[in-house]
């Protein structure tokens, strides 16, 4: 569903990301471990169009991000019309919230759909009360974000990244700015994502116990290069490199 070819990504001097190439399946769950700085939120913030690759290709469902074909059949820049569609199928749920504080929870999962993709309101509530009940959170829907514990704020998060019914879902360490005791209903959540179904996750945690418990595929990223991957007990349990044998210890 999403391919990355030979991306390289530079700010100013520094090359961040050195070559990756990555290819995830349809529904597969895919966990991104590796030390600060060694380029994993960028990778995400490539597939959200946050940032444009240095050189190098993504794909998703097969179409190319920042390119696209004109009527004669060449290549041309993508216009906005185009990244809009292709990031439809990507939903993403930051470590901070970037809740509306003055609106509540319900309009907070309303107002993309609404405003952006012009969709009928009555479809859109009934969708957000959907989501906010897979997320454990019927019961809060009229009260406002500062009502609620870090915890809750972040499933209300997730729950408007699924409303547009992504294929790919991009969670960048979303426990990391919680405390500890409220870490555990959000995994729960994302667990019962997974479970679910047939959503592709990209998963970026310090949880290693989590990747272990629901990737079908972890990877280590080490100085903006994909330095081990494969089956989350290979990777986790029995490491071969000598960086990721350091890393894992300085987190288990
Ligand atoms: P962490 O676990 O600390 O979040 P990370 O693996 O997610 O780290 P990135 O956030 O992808 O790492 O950053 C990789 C490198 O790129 C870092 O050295 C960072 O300082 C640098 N970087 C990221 N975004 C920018 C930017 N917009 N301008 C300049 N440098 C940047």
């Amino acid at each position: 569903i999403v391919q990355y070819k030979d991306i390289h990504k530079s700010f100013g001097d520094v090359e961040v990301l050195k070559g990756i190439d990555l290819d995830i399946l349809p529904g597969e769950k895919v966990a991104l471990i590796g030390p600060s700085g060694s380029g994993k939120t960028t990778i995400i913030r490539l597939l959200m169009t946050l940032e444009q690759p240095t050189s190098g290709i993504i794909e998703v469902n097969g179409r190319n991000l920042w390119q696209m074909t004109d009527k004669k059949g060449e290549y041309i820049e993508a216009d906005d019309k185009h990244l809009r569609s292709i990031r439809g199928d990507i939903g993403m749920v930051f470590q901070h919230f970037n809740l509306f504080p003055h609106m509540t929870i319900l309009e907070n999962c309303m107002l993309a759909p609404t405003i952006v993709s012009k969709k009928d309101k009555n479809e859109v509530r009934k969708t957000a009360l959907e989501m906010l009940d897979k997320v454990g959170l019927s019961d809060k829907v009229e009260l406002y974000p500062n009502q609620l514990s870090g915890g809750q704020k972040q499933r209300v998060a997730m729950a408007r990244a699924l409303m547009m019914r992504p294929k790919v879902m991009l969670f960048d360490e979303v426990t990391s700015a919680l405390d500890p005791e409220l870490v555990g209903e959000v995994l729960e959540v994302i667990r019962d994502l997974a479970k679910a179904g047939d959503m592709a996750m990209i998963l970026v945690t310090h949880e290693m116990d989590f990747a272990l418990d629901i990737a079908d595929r972890v990877l280590f990223l080490n100085e903006g290069v994909i330095e081990e991957q494969g089956d989350p007990r290979e990777i986790l349990v029995t490491p071969k490199s000598a960086r990721l044998k350091d890393f894992l210890v300085r987190f288990t």
